[in-house]
């Protein structure tokens, strides 16, 4: 399939005001996230929260495939109209790629319907990512799992419904696991909760992060799905 165009969206404001995130993403997650996108042949539009309508005008998601969703410190910021209309273009086909913190969103817990409540600690651990579904396109290329050398742990329970396919699983040193990449089909949509990321870690110039990411959004761009009927319906065949 033709590769899919892809909205970046990003809280941007730590960036912003905190010296150590500015010095590992002097232009913003957004940017390196597009910047890795761009590295894999995708195009990208990018949208921040302090635009009007966050960046997410009809326009935009008028054209965009897929949206990516990467917030951490003011997810209640998110206008709940915009909320819902993410989510509303998700149900009819927009694919949705959630990063890290992401899972506390207003458009991810919306399409998720629970508390997406996890355990995590700030330690600069070791992430072990596993693959667990190796057929799967979104771990094309992969080995058999990869590191992460320095990330925020993540830990179960991970208050999310079962994952329609769980791709990766996570290990991290100080016991805990993960499931740390969730694929879900939602009406015509569909959305990948991956789980790496953090403000204070360089992990979205990672080559692995990045090669998922593409992958990701490869996977969640509608193409030519067929257009599902509903409603009352005539026979194929006639009935006797
Ligand atoms: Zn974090």
């Amino acid at each position: 399939m033709s590769q899919p165009l892809v909205t970046v969206w990003n809280e941007f404001r730590h960036e912003k005001t905190n010296e150590t995130i500015r010095k590992i993403y002097p232009k913003g997650i957004h940017t390196a996230i597009a910047d890795g996108l761009g590295e894999h042949g995708i195009e990208t539009l990018t949208a921040t929260l302090d635009e009007p309508e966050h960046g997410l005008t009809d326009e935009v998601l008028d054209k965009t495939d897929v949206l990516i969703w990467w917030g951490h410190a003011a997810h209640g910021a998110v206008e709940d109209a915009i909320a819902d209309k993410v989510k509303a273009r998700v149900l009819q086909g927009m694919g949705l790629i959630v990063l890290h913190s992401g899972h506390y969103s207003k458009p991810f817990t919306r399409l998720m319907g629970t508390s997406c409540s996890l355990k995590w600690r700030e330690a600069g651990e070791k992430e072990r990512l596993w693959v667990i579904e190796h057929g799967h396109p979104i771990v094309e290329g992969l080995g058999e799992y990869f590191e992460i050398e320095q990330a925020e742990m993540y830990g179960e329970p991970f208050d999310i419904p079962e994952p329609d396919t769980l791709v990766f699983i996570s290990w991290f040193p100080g016991g805990e696991v993960f499931r740390s990449g969730c694929c879900y089909y939602r009406g015509r949509g569909k959305i990948f909760y991956f789980r790496p990321g953090h403000e204070t870690y360089p992990i979205y110039y990672d080559k692995n992060v990045r090669h998922v990411i593409a992958n990701a959004s490869r996977w969640a761009a509608l193409g030519d799905a067929p257009v599902p009927v509903f409603g009352n319906a005539k026979p194929l065949e006639p009935l006797s």
